[in-house]
């Protein structure tokens, strides 16, 4: 259990927090473990396959790697992600990965508790994020060493609960329990609030009122962080107030207000799953969640003799309903918008020797269309087709690339095409921090614009982005935006030296 409401100062009657960080996935719980004084040193004697790194590194050995300048460490580094602190932190981490090797990080941790800055890590679900929201049995997209966060090897967790991976992957229960874990193992619960959701972020105005009365005079003055005086954050207008709501135990909501002179986002994108804008899409039969076709299994609602269940979409949450479907021998009828060879579908995009489940449901895909029946049962697909309408009566309409409308009776629907962040808790819905702020933030078209070294949003200064939300979508690299957050508020702190 995580202790909740005496954690939260109330915003009248203390000093702003110097951090609050809204989510509590991968990206937050990294962030906790750098703001809580672990330091990543080099490790004396190590030696980087990069040889330019390697010699940048050796320059000063003796300077941790966060207060180092990251934008000159990671400068030439390539890989997969577009971000170079993201691709700096990773191949210190695991500095052959990509070409297969298993070397281990050239980096050692020290806990220097002077170093800590004082935060809270606000969330909705127990740490790990989505990773609670995923179905337990879900095998990872990424090798099971990839989920693994600093100076914590997923791999050791895993033998010590004697667990094993399957293919090199692992299950979103086990990944989901290894980040509760890593919270609890490195005593990072006491900056973790559980349970809470955040309604509102906002710039605070010139003419707040805070009472100095019930400060804790001790912490203040062996904290790492100079806390600037009140008049100083007022006219630099970096103080944000943060307002939501707590679930205690028997469901009730409490309110919360309070102040941060730096909010981190690290609310991820998992939270609205996106819609189709067709008539009959709120029908109670149609979903948007993997997890109500378990349920619906669970509880018997639809099985083997019931009319097909229809899946949209053809993404992985897609393929694993149609395998979840598959095994549980329920029709099922596929519907999608693009053609089944398209070079941009995520099946023709992963290697069939590490991917089998998914190569199988590509296949199904291509041949078992309505068009020309296959081998498989209980499954057909309708590539090209989108879905016009749904009726009370349980049918779906369709229309074919030519513009042709099918008709198909269904038990359930399960609309599975993705998901977007959900930013309502910021003025504008966030669109203002975005790339393109016409536009909705979005993880791979339209993420907010952070400076690329310190995560720091280019419009709203004081207000950070992480993971998914900046543009980083793999656990592996949502970690470079936590170095490059926590470093640049230990540089801030270290201009106002106690
Ligand atoms: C089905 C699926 C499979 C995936 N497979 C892989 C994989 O194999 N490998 C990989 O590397 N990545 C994978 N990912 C992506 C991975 O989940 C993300 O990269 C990662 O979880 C992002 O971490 P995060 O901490 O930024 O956000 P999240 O893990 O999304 O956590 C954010 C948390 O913030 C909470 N939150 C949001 N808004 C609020 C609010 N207003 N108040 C309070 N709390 C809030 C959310 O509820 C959530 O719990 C997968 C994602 C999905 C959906």
């Amino acid at each position: 259990m995580y202790p909740v409401l005496n954690k939260l100062p109330n915003k009248s009657d203390s000093k702003p927090l110097p951090i609050v960080v809204i989510g509590n996935g991968p990206s937050g719980i990294c962030l906790s473990y750098l703001l809580s004084g672990y330091v990543p040193y080099i490790k004396r004697g190590s030696a980087h396959p990069h040889p330019i790194l390697q010699k940048k590194l050796e320059e000063t050995p003796e300077v941790p790697i966060i207060d180092q300048d990251l934008e000159y460490l990671s400068e030439g580094l390539e890989g997969r992600s577009q971000s170079p602190v993201a691709l700096l932190f990773d191949t210190l981490l695991r500095p052959d990965t990509d070409f297969g090797g298993t070397a281990e990080s050239v980096l050692t941790w020290w806990h220097e508790t002077n170093r800590a800055i004082p935060h809270l890590i606000l969330g909705r679900n127990p740490p790990g994020g989505a990773w609670h929201l995923i179905e337990g049995s879900m095998i990872t997209l990424s090798q099971g060493e990839w989920m693994g966060l600093p100076d914590l090897q997923f791999k050791d967790w895993m033998r010590k609960k004697r667990r094993g991976l399957r293919n090199n992957r692992a299950t979103a229960e086990d990944i989901a329990q290894y980040y509760q874990h890593y919270v609890a193992k490195k005593g990072l619960q006491q900056n973790f609030i559980c349970g809470t959701v955040v309604t509102s972020v906002r710039k605070v105005s010139p003419d707040v009122n805070f009472s100095y009365a019930q400060q804790d005079p001790e912490r203040n003055s062996h904290s790492f962080w100079d806390f600037p005086e009140k008049d100083d954050q007022i006219a630099s207008g970096n103080l944000f107030q943060v307002d939501g709501f707590i679930k205690n135990t028997n469901g009730c909501q409490q309110p919360f207000s309070i102040y941060a002179e730096n909010v981190v986002l690290a609310t991820g994108t998992y939270d609205s799953p996106s819609k189709l804008g067709v008539n009959g899409e709120d029908l109670p039969f149609v979903h948007h969640k993997l997890s109500a076709l378990e349920e619906a299994v669970k509880n018997k609602r639809v099985g083997m003799t019931s009319d097909p269940v229809l899946i949209v979409g053809a993404g992985l949450t897609a393929a694993d309903a149609i395998l979840f479907a598959h095994h549980c021998n329920i029709p099922v009828i596929h519907a999608f918008r693009r053609r089944v060879n398209d070079p941009g579908l995520i099946f023709n995009q992963l290697p069939k020797m590490m991917y089998p489940e998914y190569h199988k449901v590509h296949q199904m895909m291509k041949e078992q269309s309505v068009a020309c029946p296959g081998p498989y049962e209980c499954y057909v697909s309708l590539p090209e087709h989108h879905v016009l309408s749904f009726t009370e009566d349980k049918k779906c309409i369709f229309q074919d690339k030519s513009g042709h409308q099918k008709v198909f009776n269904i038990s359930m629907a399960f609309v599975l095409i993705g998901s977007n962040p959900n930013l309502s808790f910021l003025p504008n819905n966030g669109i203002d921090l975005a790339i393109d702020n016409e536009q909705p933030v979005n993880s791979k078209r339209n993420p907010i614009n952070v400076d690329p070294f310190t995560y720091e949003c280019v419009q709203e200064k004081g207000l950070y982005a992480v993971g998914p939300l900046a543009g980083d979508n793999f656990v592996r690299f949502v970690q470079g935006g936590a170095l490059a957050v926590a470093s640049s508020l230990l540089k801030k702190a270290n201009k106002n030296p106690p």
